[in-house]
């Protein structure tokens, strides 16, 4: 037996990763499987985007850049963070990074010594507990609750709490379960960090710009006296459906700023001159964005009233993001109701366990998917819900 990093061998792969890819390789063999697994935009990239690359890839953009971002790229998102999130960065404490979850990883990795516990809040994105792990850390879930609409309380985190805790990981608008935060959701996050001097805090807004009708995404980090302590991490992936182009970024504090450089300049250099200039056009599409949320905003809808009717399941109303998070009253748990969706009705998600949601029977849905697909699912899932019920 090889002696491997124990740390990393013992990691759980992402189970949304390996879902997707299990799912397209089925679909190969069988077209009529509707896959739901993806955390994946289904609209093209901006075709502006893609021009954009092509020119400055011909004309020569293409060999190493300034290791934490171009200028221009990093001037239009200090821009982006203090008038959009009011969230007052200056360009020099801005890194572009090969996608949010590498922007994730530096962050834990700068900020976690061996046996420093990071909280997070399940349900949540599969990753964060890995990463934590990966990076010596122990995660710390808080278990909001289904019943109580997964809002955030102080006591929640205070109870997660401890001498060794470093790190507050939250992630609003929210996979897998839409929610935005709320005004008592920051309050508790801000009384919380209030009384925690030494405790760090991750936000995670992705998913920003997917935000539906009645509702805002609003970052912790425009709290003035959290502002130093706060680490945006965002992307381009959801916004201009550039999942492909690996391209994220982290906004910080000075101090975090030259940890997360190190690791940075060791084990990436910079990120591509030719991407990052496209990147800087994608800031300037905001008509682009809107189309598709108005588009998922119809599909959250076709969902939410779709599912709420059958016996069985029921969903909560997404606010942000793209995804359904659906109850399931069927006697089996997660994985296994899963498993009957995908043979029974050939509808591919992803479990709530996954996500850490213990407690309730749930299954993450993409509604990333054309509406012909999800009217699809909807049709698939009703014969089976009611022929379950007979
Ligand atoms: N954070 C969250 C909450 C996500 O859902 C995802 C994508 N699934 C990411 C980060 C990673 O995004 P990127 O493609 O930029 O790495």
């Amino acid at each position: 037996m090889l002696k491997l990093n124990r740390k990393i061998a013992q990691l759980k792969p992402s189970k949304s990763v390996t879902l997707m890819a299990k799912t397209k390789a089925m679909q190969q063999r069988d077209k009529s499987i509707i896959n739901l697994t993806g955390g994946e935009p289904d609209f093209a990239t901006p075709e502006k985007i893609c021009e954009e690359a092509y020119l400055q890839m011909k004309s020569g953009f293409t060999h190493y850049t300034d290791g934490p971002g171009i200028p221009k790229l990093r001037q239009a998102l200090a821009e982006k963070l203090r008038t959009e999130n009011h969230a007052p960065y200056q360009e020099d404490q801005i890194l572009v990074t090969p996608g949010a979850k590498y922007a994730v990883y530096l962050a834990v990795q700068a900020v976690l010594n061996p046996g420093d516990e990071a909280i997070w809040l399940a349900p949540g994105w599969v990753s964060y507990p890995s990463i934590i792990e990966a990076s010596g850390g122990v995660p710390v879930a808080v278990h909001l609750k289904w019943e109580e609409n997964y809002q955030i309380t102080f006591d929640a985190l205070e109870e997660a709490y401890s001498e060794k805790t470093r790190l507050l990981i939250i992630n609003y608008p929210n996979n897998p379960t839409g929610k935005v935060l709320s005004p008592s959701d920051r309050e508790a996050i801000a009384q919380f960090m209030r009384s925690h001097p030494d405790v760090l805090l991750l936000s995670d807004e992705i998913y920003e710009h997917i935000i539906y009708t009645g509702y805002e995404a609003v970052s912790m980090a425009s709290v003035p006296d959290l502002f130093e302590r706060t680490i945006i991490v965002n992307g381009f992936s959801k916004s201009f459906a550039m999942t492909g182009w690996r391209l994220g970024y982290l906004a910080c504090s000075y101090e975090i700023f030259s940890v997360v450089m190190k690791l940075f300049q060791h084990t990436i250099s910079c990120t591509s001159g030719f991407l990052q200039m496209a990147a800087v056009t994608a800031l300037g599409c905001s008509e682009d964005t809107e189309k598709m949320r108005r588009e998922y905003e119809k599909r959250r809808n076709l969902l939410y009233e779709g599912i709420r009717r059958l016996p069985g399941a029921d969903m909560l109303k997404p606010e942000g993001a793209f995804y359904a998070w659906v109850k399931f009253d069927l006697g089996m748990n997660s994985e296994e109701v899963c498993n009957y969706l995908l043979e029974e009705g050939k509808i591919a998600g992803v479990p709530g366990i996954a996500y850490g949601e213990e407690e309730k029977v749930c299954v993450r849905f993409s509604y990333a998917a054309s509406e012909t697909e999800l009217r699809r699912m909807l049709k698939n899932l009703e014969a089976l819900l009611t022929k379950k019920k007979r």
